[in-house]
């Protein structure tokens, strides 16, 4: 006779993980499957191995604006209903120290397998069982609920969980077995496109900046009315760091991005005063007391303006400016899903309901996490939607 749970999650990661502990503390039976070896991969590789794993302005009140989504209203329910502040107590509770580094994003200070570690623990005191190596082979609609087939036999279940995550990263284990699931079952699927990734550039630009790989400096960088002001990396490939992930999101073939390489800073002004106080400075001696060397050589270069900066007329100076504070590059492409932090878009929100995360029209089918048309800014973001959405099922599941 097959096995029965009331509740099946697919995908131990962050969301499905966050699904079974709340699913199992209601005392429903829960067996969650995954085909890697260990659960939470991602967690464990995440924010350099320290694990960024909320932000504090991570709410319902930012919500709008910094989760991208078809509907960005969607996320603001799950975000109100599992606050940060809640991730946090667990993670008191479980003895696990942090600190803010930056821009309310909370990182582990020791290592990010303590919050593996404190899932696993939770989903073993909800009683719920973790099934790792477990290929799903097919899922169907049974008389009540769903029947799974997996390489381990099969298994009948009240709920379904779908947690299995985006296509970033294939090398750790991404399918895209979320996006089939949701497309047999009917509920629509958003084009998906690798985001919170580094950007690319066509081979003679990539010549140009060559010399600079390596240089990290901040710097503000826009697309349009979105702008970033983090670091930026230049590399041997083109352009990363957090201001460039942050607005690969953002960004479509096609389009350019503007960098502002002293940002917060009167690019003019500073200048002026640089021809006030030492005109006999050419300019990449100047630009080299605003910039990391090597950039300020590329940019001076660049600009090929000859003689003593103490002869620059305000014209010449505001060129110089100009290309300090909007400098116009053309991304040709990005590193892909294999470096991509997260997957934008995935399973329309329209089919799902934003209290409980189940399929309208399928009931006792959750998608949760990342696998869903929602996908947050880099800083611990991600993982709060995940929490917050895989909590949300749990109440419900
Ligand atoms: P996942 O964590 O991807 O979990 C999905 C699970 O489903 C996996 O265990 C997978 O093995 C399993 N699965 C997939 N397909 C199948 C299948 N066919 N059969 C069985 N199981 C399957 N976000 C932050 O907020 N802060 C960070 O610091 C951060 N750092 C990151 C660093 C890197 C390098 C990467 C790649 C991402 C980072 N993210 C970060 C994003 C974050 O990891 C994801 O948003 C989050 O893990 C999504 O959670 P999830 O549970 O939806 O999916």
């Amino acid at each position: 006779t097959d096995l029965n749970y009331d509740v099946v999650v697919l995908g131990a990661g962050a969301a499905g993980l966050m699904a079974a502990i709340e699913a199992g503390k209601r005392g429903r039976s829960v067996l969650v499957v995954d085909h890697a070896r260990n659960p939470g991969e991602k967690i464990r590789i995440s924010g350099g191995g320290r694990c960024n794993f909320t932000n504090i302005n991570a709410t319902h009140t930012t919500g709008r604006e910094r989760f991208l989504s078809r509907n960005p209203r969607f996320a603001l329910a799950a975000l109100s209903r599992y606050t940060p502040e809640m991730f946090i107590e667990l993670v008191r509770r479980h003895g696990i120290t942090w600190h803010e580094k930056t821009l309310g994003q909370l990182f582990c200070d020791g290592s990010a397998t303590q919050i593996v570690g404190m899932l696993v623990a939770e989903l073993r005191r909800a009683g719920g069982t973790l099934q790792l190596e477990t290929e799903v082979e097919a899922v169907a609609k049974a008389d009540t609920g769903f029947r799974l087939r997996l390489s381990t036999g099969t298994v009948t279940c009240d709920s379904l969980v779908v947690a299995t995550g985006g296509k970033s990263i294939p090398k750790m284990g991404a399918t895209g077995l979320g996006y089939q699931l949701a497309q047999q079952f009917g509920l629509a699927v958003t084009e998906t496109r690798p985001a919170l990734v580094p950007l690319t550039f066509e081979i003679g630009t990539l010549e140009r900046l060559k010399p600079l790989a390596g240089i990290s400096l901040d710097a503000e960088v826009r697309h349009g009315k979105t702008r970033f002001e983090e670091a930026l990396l230049f590399t041997h490939r083109g352009l990363s760091g957090p201001s460039i992930l942050q607005i690969s999101s953002f960004w479509r073939e096609g389009d350019a991005i503007h960098l502002d390489l002293l940002p917060g800073r009167d690019a003019l002004e500073a200048l002026r005063q640089a021809r006030a106080t030492t005109p006999k400075l050419h300019l990449p001696a100047v630009l080299a007391t605003l910039l990391p060397r090597r950039l300020a050589q590329l940019v001076a270069d660049e600009l090929a303006l000859p003689g003593m900066i103490g002869d620059f007329s305000d014209k010449r100076l505001a060129s110089v400016a100009q290309r300090l504070e909007d400098w116009t590059v053309k991304p040709v492409g990005s590193e892909g899903y294999r470096t991509a932090e997260v997957t934008l878009g995935g399973v329309d929100t329209t089919g799902l309901d934003a209290r409980t995360m189940q399929a309208r029209d399928v009931p006792g089918l959750y998608f949760v996490g990342e696998v869903v048309d929602v996908t947050g800014w880099l800083g611990g973001y991600n993982f709060q939607w995940a929490w917050a959405s895989g909590w949300a099922a749990g109440q419900a599941a």
